[in-house]
């Protein structure tokens, strides 16, 4: 791993000819962070590791965005052990500017220190002069900073927009990554983006928290282990506001008072706001009509705390993702049917395209070719009559459904899978299918990739031993060749292998997806479990 501190040799390596073509094809991902990298900021870098050549992450404890009486000097920075976290996550370069090296002088620094008095409390906004240069700033909309955090930071997202704004042409990734939590930033960055016209996709990834709920933060090393049990009660007033939202409540007054009666239960907690937004504009609703931000800070102690969750009037969206012959269909089709909800087989969808280039003349490794045939090609997933049989494909009208289940597609289908116009597609296509909800869908990368903020991640797994028995029987089931257990084995270890390893979108359990074993499991019940974890979850009982 690479480490720059300087902008002239980060500039350098990122021209294109360092890099190779595959930078062109697969892009560049940068994670921007202030460092003091926890779990969050790891499923940043692994989401970025999976969808780009490049992985770069910056590192830098941005002064702009801190006000006069905020934690700049305490804020914690530990270079080496971040270097580390890097290394070992597979990230390419990081990226570790001094507040001078991005344009903002050691005079800026002194001057951020030097707010404290109330009078210079925007001075951050003054007009530069020669004597103390502030460099040119980029200025949000006030409607998206007069709301929630921007009530009391003042000139933060100004600091966030403008640092941000550098490192993007700095860098100009591909793709640019940053978490739910900090949800306000999100949707300011999101604008500024749209706004300036800046080439870059936005990620957005989803919270990762402690078992008991609490959201990672670099700041909640400040906080004791008691108190560390206290703020767990941002997150269990907000899902009390979910409860709420999921039996029907709409009306914002109401679910504010029910975050609020829940928070009211820690006496250490000092709520500074409950607000209900619209997530895109910010824009305070007085009713949730598609969806809505609720989010909260408070202070415990000298710590700043936020959390938000989203509030969304659709349908949930199960996913099920895991290895060849988990029993991942079977399992998704009755739990389908079990909660009345519609059921997407996802492999089936590459499954027909691979069928469609096997009877084609075009060579499997014929990208381009391919490309332009599954832009093309239409298929079409109905429910059998039968609920236990597998679902009907159709494929440009013509019924595909054994075909696609032969030895020949099995044994080619993760190369087809593995090549990124053929995702992009059909990832488009089952986008555009949940976009209600109301769907278990199974798969790959569902819960990591295809439905990313799922209200439900299964993964489910099995020996390869057990799979390769369940296999064998399936296809004697259907008069397929009698392939031995041992061969069975084998063609599933290379194929789970090929799946986890390709470039784009691998196979990987999404980290706050439940796995289950199903080892010695009936279909009967790995179903229910999967049920009473929905229950649980999306019915809150
Ligand atoms: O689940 P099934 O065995 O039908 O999937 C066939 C293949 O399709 C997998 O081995 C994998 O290569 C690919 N696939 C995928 N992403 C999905 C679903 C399936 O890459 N979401």
């Amino acid at each position: 791993m690479l480490v720059f501190t300087t902008v002239a040799a980060l500039r350098c390596y990122l021209r294109i000819g360092q890099l190779g073509g595959d930078r062109i094809e697969r892009g560049v991902g940068l994670v921007p962070t202030m460092g003091a990298l926890h779990a969050g900021h790891l499923t940043l870098i692994e989401r970025a590791r999976q969808q780009n050549a490049v992985v770069i992450v910056s590192i830098f404890v941005n002064p702009l965005q801190f006000g006069p009486t905020e934690d700049f000097q305490k804020y914690p920075r530990q270079l080496e052990p971040d270097r580390q976290l890097c290394e070992e996550a597979g990230v390419d370069a990081i990226f570790v500017p001094t507040a001078e090296e991005m344009g903002l002088g050691k005079k800026e620094k002194s001057k951020v220190k030097s707010q404290k008095s109330k009078e210079r409390k925007f001075s951050l906004l003054r007009v530069p002069s020669q004597q103390s240069p502030v460099p040119t700033q980029v200025v949000p909309p006030e409607s998206m900073t007069s709301v929630l955090c921007g009530r009391s930071r003042i000139g933060h997202f100004q600091g966030v927009a403008t640092i941000v704004t550098k490192l993007l042409n700095l860098v100009q990734p591909t793709r640019a990554y940053f978490g739910q939590k900090d949800a306000q930033q999100l949707a300011i960055i999101r604008r500024l983006v749209a706004d300036l016209n800046l080439s870059v996709e936005i990620v957005a990834c989803p919270t990762v928290r402690e078992s008991s709920g609490l959201a990672l933060s670099s700041r909640n090393r400040y906080l004791t282990e008691r108190e560390k049990e206290e703020a767990s009660v941002l997150y269990r007033s907000l899902r009390q506001a979910e409860r709420a939202f999921l039996t029907g409540e709409r009306s914002s007054d109401e679910l504010i008072a029910v975050t609020k009666l829940e928070l009211a239960r820690v006496p250490a907690i000092e709520p500074e706001y409950v607000e209900l937004v619209d997530p895109t504009t910010l824009i305070p609703l007085d009713k949730i009509e598609e969806v809505g931000l609720l989010a909260i800070a408070a202070r415990l102690g000298s710590t700043r705390l936020i959390d938000n969750i989203l509030l969304r009037n659709r349908q949930p969206i199960v996913a099920i993702d895991g290895p060849a012959g988990a029993g991942k269909s079977t399992v998704a089709r009755q739990v389908a049917q079990a909660l009345g909800l519609l059921y997407l087989d996802t492999g089936a969808m590459y499954r027909s395209v691979t069928w469609l280039v096997l009877q084609s003349d075009i060579p499997i490794e014929d990208e381009p070719s391919i490309a332009e045939m599954v832009c093309k090609c239409e298929i079409e997933l109905r429910m059998s009559d039968e609920p236990q049989a597998p679902v009907r494909v159709f494929l440009n009208s013509q019924e595909v459904t054994q075909a696609i289940r032969s030895l020949e597609v099995t044994s080619h289908v993760s190369a087809i899978a593995a090549q990124p116009a053929v995702r992009r597609q059909l990832v488009k296509q089952q986008q555009l299918w949940g976009e209600k909800g109301g769907i278990v869908v199974e798969g790959r990368d569902i819960g990591t990739h295809v439905f990313p903020d799922a209200e439900l991640k299964i993964f489910l797994t099995a020996s390869v031993q057990e799979r390769a028995k369940r296999r064998q029987q399936e296809l004697k089931s259907q008069g397929e060749a009698d392939l031995s257990l041992e061969q069975m084995e084998q063609n599933l270890v290379l194929r789970d292998w090929k799946d986890s390893n390709r470039d784009v979108a691998p196979l990987q359990k999404a980290p706050d997806s439940i796995e289950i074993l199903t080892d010695g499991l009936s279909v009967a019940e790995v179903t229910a479990r999967i049920v009473s974890l929905y229950r649980e979850k999306v019915d809150g009982h």
